[in-house]
């Protein structure tokens, strides 16, 4: 490693970043991550040897190619192109043709080819793993996509033997792909009054006999306007909408709607609806979210039209909420190594950066902050796994369950998903904001280094899917319809099983102190502190999960060290070498 010389009053100041930056870009996101490894072989078990050699494979490109096509997208210049929305063809044919980066649709095509969701190529711990490592390089316009799609196949498989022939080859279609291509999913549910409160939904579903203009007769056609689509680009939505004229019609049900009717895409002819309005917003870029508006869009029903809404929480809510928890964390390694090395290598009166005792707790914050997120992400998906990847729907359904262990066990796995959640999307804008100030001036530059974008695409973690309070009044209001068979107290004893009694206690009784309040909606100043408690104790409640899940993990850290890892990568470079120099021509 070339130590930095400088001579006083020398004019052709010698200053590089280049080995920071070889040793950055050098390093293989999971080949070179002990912690990655160790969290795998615990969880994986058996599958361990399988899904390392696959991940080693994929790992060589997301490390390097895919990490450039995903930085190249999103450059300054790049961003406000990288999505953009063509209303009408040349000749006055309403086409609205949506462009991106020629990067993000490389991306996109590479990753959704991996069959993520597709059971002859993916087991749940392979899926897993794979998307953790994909998520360290950020959201790149497709992990939405991706979590999305992950919703839309799981909600439909729930009905597959219900499905309708057409609603069975949307889920064909994303599921177990065409001729080895795989379709993205996404999923339509916030209107422009509200997202939080689905159940004030006005999208109308309307069954009609008649023929439509696209010569479909006898099915379900969608009528209004959806304000947040992201993953517009998706060849399939769910979509949540009330069906008029049957008994159950003021509840929402889902459907699944295609972008285009069969033979339409190639057309350019979307499928009775317009999309009015690309949003400009402050992360996720490569990411087109619309508002759009239905106007006869033919749509198939996904299990009974009541339980619309428990379904779309339940499953595809939760599973995009899973994401986020495990997605942050990934995204939270990758910054804190790559601001940590830097720490390492950047030097201030004359010692690195990382030696000053302020920065030390700042890196050991930073570390273990991540680390326990990841633990607590890999301990919550395990959950997942237990139960076959099924999520159950809602309360009423989880009642139906007679062996009370599963019932709770399953109840905990739901209020985990919100409370991890909350508390990650919360905590990562915080995590990625102090690995940017690693960097000094730097860290800010949006050419320096990736940090700015995943900064700006945690700020989004916070809305997507729930809001904080949201999630909040939620698991209040879920814990009180439990009560009897299942206390608060209890509760987090069974969650936080295995930390210290003397931790789990007090929060225990706040908790039950927090849930026996009847209700968060009073504005009156009991009211008032009890929400304010809720808020703290949820974040601290998940710490605690977080670190049991660090300390189950029995990971003994061998630090990064950036001296180590620039000796490692040049010697790999070498031996690289001389095996290309060894194949026979
Ligand atoms: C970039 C981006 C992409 C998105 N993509 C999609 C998508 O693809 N599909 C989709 O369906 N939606 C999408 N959304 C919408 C997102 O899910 C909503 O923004 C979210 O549900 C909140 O809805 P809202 O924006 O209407 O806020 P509101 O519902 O108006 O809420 C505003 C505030 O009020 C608070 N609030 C609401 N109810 C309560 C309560 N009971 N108690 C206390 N506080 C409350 C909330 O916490 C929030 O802080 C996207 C959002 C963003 C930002």
């Amino acid at each position: 490693m070339c130590a930095q010389e400088y001579t006083e009053g020398d004019r052709n100041n010698p200053y590089s970043f280049d080995d920071y930056l070889f040793v950055k870009s050098q390093f293989n996101f999971y080949r070179d991550d002990e912690f990655f490894h160790a969290l795998l072989k615990k969880y994986a078990g058996s599958e361990f040897d399988k899904i390392d050699a696959e991940l080693k494979e994929l790992s060589d490109k997301v490390s390097y190619r895919w990490r450039d096509l995903a930085d190249e997208a999103t450059r300054l210049e790049n961003r406000v192109r990288c999505t953009i929305i063509q209303h009408y063809d040349a000749y006055n044919h309403r086409i609205d043709r949506i462009k991106r980066a020629a990067e993000t649709e490389h991306l996109e095509k590479e990753i959704f080819n991996l069959g993520l969701f597709d059971p002859k190529r993916n087991t749940a711990w392979s899926r897993f793993a794979k998307m953790f490592l994909l998520y360290e390089l950020g959201e790149v316009g497709v992990m939405c996509p991706v979590a999305c799609t992950h919703g839309m196949v799981w909600l439909m498989q729930k009905y597959e033997d219900e499905l309708s022939s057409e609603a069975k080859s949307c889920l064909t279609a994303v599921r177990d792909g065409i001729n080895g291509d795989y379709s993205l999913g996404s999923q339509f549910i916030s209107e422009i009054q509200g997202g939080s409160d689905v159940p004030a939904n006005l999208v109308e579903a309307v069954y009609e006999e008649a023929g439509g203009l696209d010569g479909i007769s006898n099915c379900w056609r969608l009528y209004g306007q959806k304000f947040f689509c992201s993953a517009m680009q998706a060849d399939y939505a769910i979509v949540t909408a009330k069906p008029k004229n049957i008994p159950s019609s003021t509840k929402v049900a889902a459907f699944a709607v295609p972008a285009w009717l069969p033979g339409n895409k190639e057309k350019e002819i979307r499928n009775s609806y317009t999309i009015d309005r690309l949003k400009q917003k402050l992360g996720t870029a490569e990411l087109p979210t619309a508002e759009i508006t239905y106007n006869g869009t033919v749509a198939y029903p996904v299990g009974p039209y009541e339980k619309g809404l428990a379904d779309v929480v339940g499953v595809v809510l939760s599973l995009s909420r899973l994401h986020i928890s495990f997605g942050m964390a990934a995204g939270g390694l990758r910054a804190a190594r790559e601001a940590i090395l830097y720490a390492q290598f950047r030097t201030a009166f004359g010692v690195p950066i990382a030696s000053f005792p302020l920065m030390m707790n700042q890196i050991n914050d930073l570390k273990h902050a991540v680390m326990r997120t990841t633990a607590g992400a890999f301990k919550l998906y395990s959950e997942f796994i237990h139960f076959n990847e099924n999520l159950i729907s809602g309360i009423r359904e989880l009642q139906q369950l007679d062996d009370m262990e599963e019932r709770k066990r399953r109840f905990r796995l739901r209020e985990l998903i919100m409370l991890c959640k909350i508390a990650v999307a919360d905590e990562a804008p915080a995590l990625i904001r102090l690995a940017i100030s690693f960097f000094g001036g730097h860290g800010i530059m949006e050419d320096f280094i990736a940090l700015p974008r995943l900064h700006r695409d945690s700020m989004i973690m916070e809305l997507w899917e729930g809001p904080r309070n949201v999630l909040l009044a939620q698991i209040h209001r879920d814990l009180q319809r439990v009560a009897e068979w299942y206390s608060a107290e209890d509760f987090i004893k069974d969650m936080l099983e295995g930390a210290e009694k003397s931790i789990i206690e007090p929060l225990a009784k706040k908790f039950a102190r927090i849930i026996s309040h009847d209700t968060l909606l009073r504005s009156d100043e009991i009211t008032l502190n009890i929400c304010k408690d809720w808020q703290e104790l949820s974040t601290e409640i998940v710490r605690v999960y977080q670190e049991q899940a660090l300390v189950e993990l029995d990971y003994e850290e061998k630090p990064i060290k950036f001296s180590k890892l620039y000796r490692k990568f040049k010697k790999r470079i070498t031996e690289r070498k001389e095996e290309e120099l060894l194949i026979p021509i």
